[in-house]
Parts: C-alpha cells; structure tokens; sequence
C-alpha cells in the first residue's frame, strides 16, 4: 500500500473507442477514465492505432496517463486468440502490416456477413455504414447495433447470442495472424505482448496449457487474468501458468463504452506491472 495521501495507483490497461468497437470517442474514453478515478488508461482498439493521437490529446489536456496500445486479433488452432501490444512502434511494418490485413478482412467478411443476414432479417449494408461511422476496424458489434437499430434484437448480447455467433449459420471468419507470429510481430515492432482474456470460455472456444509454452517461446511477456470474463477456478489456472513460464499478470476491464456491461476500472493492474511494460515497450507513455 501507498501512503494515505497519494492513495492506490488505478490503472486499466484494456478499453476500447469508436476507432473499433466502443461507442465513445478516444477523447471521451479517456475523459470518462479521468473522471472515475483512474490514474492511468491503455487505449486498446481491435487491430488499430487510429485513436492514439487524439487519446494522446485529450490525456495531457485532463490529465491522466495513457498506455498506447491494440488488440490484436491472431488464431491458435483455429480459436480465436486475443493479444494486446502495449507501447510498440505504430509506424513498424512487422505489426503494422499485420493490422492493415486485418481491417481488410474485416471490411469484406462484415460485408460478407451482412449477404447472409439480409436474406432472413431486414438489414442493408448502409445500416452497418450507419453504426460503425468512425471506426477503421469493424466488428461484428457494428452489425449488433444496426441490428437493435432495425429492431431485430433489444441489444448487442441478443445478436451475439443467435445471429451473431461464431458457430452460427451467417458467421464468417476474418483474416487473423498464428498467434505465435503474432507475439513475434509485435515484439519486433517494440510492443510489448499480453495475452487477453485466455480464459473467456462462456464466449468461445479457449486455448490449451501448451498454447502458453508456445507462446512464451516467442516472446509473450504478460496474461491478462483479472477479467470479467474469467471464472474463479481459471483465474487459479492462469495465476499458476504465468508462474510457472515467469509471465506478468494484469487486471483490466475491457470497456466498450455502452456496447458492454463492463465498467472502467472493474479490474486493476499493480503499478510495478506497468512499469515493466514500460520498460520493455518503445513508445512512452503519455503523462499529463
Ligand atoms: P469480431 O472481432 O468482429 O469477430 O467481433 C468480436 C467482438 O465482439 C469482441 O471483441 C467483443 O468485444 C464483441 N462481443 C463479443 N460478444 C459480445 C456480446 N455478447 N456482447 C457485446 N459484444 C460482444
Ligand atoms: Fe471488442
Ligand atoms: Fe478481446
Ligand atoms: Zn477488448
């Protein structure tokens, strides 16, 4: 603990903005985490940096501190992994390239997905347009929201838990890196790798123990294990995993503005955390 005047350090190294699929602007993002109390917010969209520099802005005018980051979309065996880069260089091919392919694959298979629903529920391709405004990386949550826009479904979990599914009819799959090429590109670009959410296994299929050691191997430095998501008895597995492979442990909320229950500053990470991610990481940190 810190002394009573300074108080707890509260920093959540995962939200995202309207850059991909949070319904808040970067700017409003990081004047929300100001304005619950955190000292430090990593902005973390799906397979983009599009909302760094006015995130950047908006940290030095209301004063917090702003972890520069992406979550970058990467598969393991055919499931769906989830992998943050904290802090790497936006401009470095190795990832940068990565990303770039998957917001094309990403454009096509919404496109792609929207066919498929059209010929069973009322929806156009302008309606996703509509919703995803902004956004560089669209995601199947703009579909979810131009479908409770058309009265399809009363909210984004209703469309995700029929219409939306990854084993469902209309479902289609975007590009996505191996996940251990996926570590190795965003270490070569200066990143700093955190597996998110490993154990999420109400929203899908999960990785095996081994897939840590493959992962570790290439360069992974942290497990997200604080997470809604995350059940009691897999927290204890994941804390015994990062143990056993030396891997650092975050906690993080994973906000999606309104898209999500999820609130600001649910789960935290211990400041002696952040500093080695920024002691690995190439771009600094924003500070106010
Ligand atoms: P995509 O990346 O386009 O395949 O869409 C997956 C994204 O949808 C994830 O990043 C989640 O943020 C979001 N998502 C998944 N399930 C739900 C849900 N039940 N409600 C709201 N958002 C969800
Ligand atoms: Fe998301
Ligand atoms: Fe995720
Ligand atoms: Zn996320």
């Amino acid at each position: 603990m810190r002394g009573a005047s300074v108080g707890p350090v509260r920093i959540d190294l995962h939200t995202h903005s309207r850059a991909s699929d949070g319904t808040q602007t970067p700017a409003e993002l990081v004047t929300a985490a100001r304005d619950v109390g955190l000292d430090v917010v990593a902005l973390t969209d799906h397979d983009t940096t599009d909302g760094w520099d006015e995130a950047a802005a908006a940290a030095r005018d209301v004063g917090v501190a702003l972890v520069r980051g992406t979550e970058v979309s990467a598969r393991s065996r055919g499931v769906s992994v989830h992998l943050l880069s904290y802090l790497q260089d936006p401009e470095h091919p190795a990832l940068a390239d990565e990303l770039a392919r998957a917001r094309d694959s990403r454009l096509h298979r919404a496109q792609r997905i929207v066919e498929r629903l059209a010929r069973d529920v009322p929806l156009t391709w302008q309606d996703v347009l509509d919703q995803a405004r902004d956004a560089v990386a669209v995601g199947r949550p703009h579909i979810a929201d131009a479908l409770v826009a058309r009265g399809v479904v009363p909210d984004r979990d209703a469309a995700f838990a029929h219409l939306l599914a990854s084993g469902g009819p209309y479902h289609v799959d975007h590009y996505a890196p191996e996940a251990p090429d996926a570590v190795a590109a965003i270490r070569a670009s200066g990143g700093v790798p955190v597996f998110a959410h490993p154990a999420a296994d109400a929203r899908g299929r999960i990785v095996p123990d081994r897939v840590f050691d493959e992962l570790a191997e290439a360069g992974l430095a942290g497990v997200e294990v604080f997470h809604r998501d995350h059940s009691p008895p897999q927290r204890e597995r994941l804390l015994a995993i990062a143990e056993r492979l030396g891997l650092l442990v975050t906690g993080s909320s994973d906000y999606h503005g309104t898209g999500k229950v999820n609130r600001l500053g649910e789960n935290l990470t211990e400041p002696q955390v952040l500093d080695e991610i920024v002691r690995q990481g190439t771009t600094e940190v924003v500070t106010a």
